[in-house]
């Protein structure tokens, strides 16, 4: 028995992150058919783009598959209208308060689960009546929160106050990851930074690239006075470096960043100028794949790891 088989009617309880310019409907349609559950990240698409992105998921695949929401985005209003009218029935919010929400998507029957990156927040969107929580600690990717909380500390700190079911995430790309967090509490796991070394991900290939070559280190937590985000240490990143040496305010800050640095990074492949946000992790993905042999191998190696620890003695 699985809480989050059964919550989302997929195989495996393994969830694709939603991420801005990577996850589209390629990749979340590819992770859906192959038993996991596809999200759309819908942060990087305007409105229209993100309903054909829905459009075409639909198409590619017959399985649940959902959205991820930032609950930062411009035209919040638009985007729900759009998923409701798409029939979309699973939606991850992220990056903002679960009470908005949750209790309208709810009433169209829709199974809505929030992202977090502490218990405070676990039990906010407890609260707030959501389906499900994935905690994500410290070693995750792109937006994260600002108590440096690691997933080994905080899922067993989640799991014991709260009562619905438990998703980790941040740091999590092998089985043997996901038996560990599953050891601590977790019903499933969320994987990012694995699917952007994938070959379905819409970021662009150099980026992916250097995700494969991101050795332990390269990565780093930053720009927390503006929304803490975790990045390779390219140019960019020691251009912010740089910065905090000089005790920069808060508006040098959003001038050197500026706008659209994750699409130009990411998407576009400035490999120099643009923001490239990954986790940890990076450091042990070595190859890209189809997103279904990265599910595949993560099941066999689960049940490896499982078998292997049943041997264990101390
Ligand atoms: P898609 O169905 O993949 O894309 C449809 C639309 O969505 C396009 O307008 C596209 O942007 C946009 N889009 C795709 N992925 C995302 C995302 N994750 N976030 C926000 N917007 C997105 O078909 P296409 O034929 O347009 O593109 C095919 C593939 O080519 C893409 O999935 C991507 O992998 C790659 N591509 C790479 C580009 C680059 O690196 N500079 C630019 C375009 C595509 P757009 O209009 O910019 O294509
Ligand atoms: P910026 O303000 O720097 O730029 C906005 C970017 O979003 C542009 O690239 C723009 O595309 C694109 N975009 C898509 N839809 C809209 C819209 N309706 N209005 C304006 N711009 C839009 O923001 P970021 O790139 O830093 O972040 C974009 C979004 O992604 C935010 O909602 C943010 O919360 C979310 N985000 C989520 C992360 C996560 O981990 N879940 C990580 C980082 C960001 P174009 O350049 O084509 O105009």
């Amino acid at each position: 028995m699985n809480t989050i088989k059964d919550l989302f009617n997929i195989q495996y309880p393994i969830i694709q992150g939603g991420m801005i310019w990577t996850s589209g409907w390629k990749l979340a349609s590819a992770v859906s058919n192959a038993g996991g559950l596809g999200l759309i990240g819908s942060g990087s698409m305007y409105p229209d783009v993100l309903r054909e992105h829905i459009q075409k998921c639909k198409k590619a695949t017959d399985k649940p598959f959902g959205v991820n929401i930032p609950m930062l985005y411009p035209n919040l209003e638009e985007i729900i209208q759009i998923i409701i009218e798409e029939g979309v029935k699973i939606v991850f919010t992220s990056a903002g308060n679960p009470k908005t929400y949750t209790a309208y998507l709810k009433e169209h029957d829709i199974t809505v689960v929030h992202v977090v990156s502490s218990l405070k927040f676990a039990l906010k969107a407890q609260d707030a009546g959501v389906d499900a929580v994935v905690a994500e600690g410290f070693e995750a990717g792109g937006h994260n929160g600002r108590d440096e909380t690691t997933t080994l500390a905080l899922i067993p700190m989640v799991k014991e106050k709260i009562n619905i079911p438990l998703i980790a995430a941040g740091g999590i790309a092998t089985g043997a990851s996901m038996f560990a967090v599953m050891a601590l509490g977790a019903d499933g796991v969320q994987v990012g930074s694995r699917f952007v070394a994938s070959d379905e991900a819409s970021s662009h290939r150099d980026f992916k690239k250097m995700v494969v070559d991101a050795k332990e280190g390269d990565t780093h937590l930053t720009l927390k006075e503006l929304a803490p985000v975790r990045m390779l240490k390219n140019k960019f990143y020691h251009d912010v470096a740089t910065l905090y040496s000089k005790g920069p305010s808060v508006d040098e800050l959003k001038d050197l960043l500026g706008r659209a640095r994750a699409k130009r990074g990411m998407f576009e492949g400035d490999l120099d100028e643009g923001e490239l946000e990954i986790g940890q992790v990076s450091g042990l993905i070595h190859d890209i794949k189809p997103a279904a042999l990265i599910i595949k191998d993560m099941v066999d190696e689960f049940k490896a790891t499982q078998s292997k620890m049943g041997q264990v003695s101390i």
